[in-house]
């Protein structure tokens, strides 16, 4: 079945006196349930802008994005945070974690806002850390982790509200070989384990992992063929 039923999307980022961007230009996208989506294109394509839109980030210019059956163009504020904090958890490339906190507290805190005591905060932050096998991690602090390690607190942080979906913007952007690896493979864990994933990167090597490939041209899907064949002009 359909999870996400993407529906004639634009965004158009004003800029000022200079002439809009049209980062998306009226996508039609489809993204089933318990699928691993990589996205595709070269930079500027509209790739980090349709993950956002998809997280509830960031509002669409037009058309419609329905997730489970709800569509979020219809969301007030309000609602679309609470979409955020249920069904969707977000990786980063950079992975946006808090330095002067420790790999628990980083993956405990969004648990603050929910009305979830402290001590059952640290056990199930603790519970995600065993999961991405950084258990005996829990104490240090980003500085004392290698980026994969990071990468991996990261992604235990998005799980903490076990949402269905699970965005990642370059996941393995700023690792070596073999920790982007590992990622992938912690990525390819959550898929079997029921999660649905949309994974924006350049590394190739996530393909074998994929159930579906997505091209974007300059803020369109286009196929196979025609993002091959533009490839090798470029
Ligand atoms: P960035 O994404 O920051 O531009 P990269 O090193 O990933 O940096 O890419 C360098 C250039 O090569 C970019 O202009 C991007 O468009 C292109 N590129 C890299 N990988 C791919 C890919 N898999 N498909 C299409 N274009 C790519
Ligand atoms: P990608 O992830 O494929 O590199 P993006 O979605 O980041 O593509 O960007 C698509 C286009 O929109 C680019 O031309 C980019 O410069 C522009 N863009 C992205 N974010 C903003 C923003 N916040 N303000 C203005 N322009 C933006």
């Amino acid at each position: 079945s359909i999870l996400i039923m993407i529906r004639g999307l634009r965004k158009v980022y004003p800029m000022g006196r200079q002439q809009a961007v049209q980062a998306l230009a009226g996508v039609d996208l489809d993204i089933p349930a318990g699928s691993f989506t990589v996205v595709m294109g070269p930079s500027g394509s509209g790739k980090s802008t349709l993950l956002h839109l998809i997280g509830g980030l960031d509002r669409p210019t037009a058309g419609s994005i329905q997730v489970n059956g709800q569509r979020l163009e219809t969301l007030d504020e309000n609602q679309l945070a609470e979409y955020r904090r249920k069904m969707v958890g977000f990786i980063f490339q950079a992975f946006n974690l808090v330095s002067s906190m420790t790999a628990l507290e980083n993956v405990a805190f969004p648990l603050r806002f929910s009305g979830v005591p402290p001590a059952r905060r640290r056990q199930i932050a603790l519970n995600l850390l065993r999961q991405v096998g950084l258990e005996n991690r829990a104490h240090h602090r980003p500085t004392e982790l290698s980026g994969g390690q990071q990468q991996r607190v990261a992604i235990a942080r998005a799980l903490v509200h076990q949402p269905r979906i699970i965005l990642a913007d370059e996941p393995t952007g700023n690792l070596d070989t073999a920790s982007g690896y590992s990622i992938m493979q912690l990525l390819s864990e959550l898929h079997r384990a029921g999660h649905t994933i949309i994974v924006v990167t350049h590394d190739t090597r996530m393909h074998r992992f994929a159930t579906h490939l997505v091209y974007l041209l300059d803020g369109r899907v286009v196929t196979r063929e025609d993002y091959e064949a533009a490839a090798n002009f470029a």
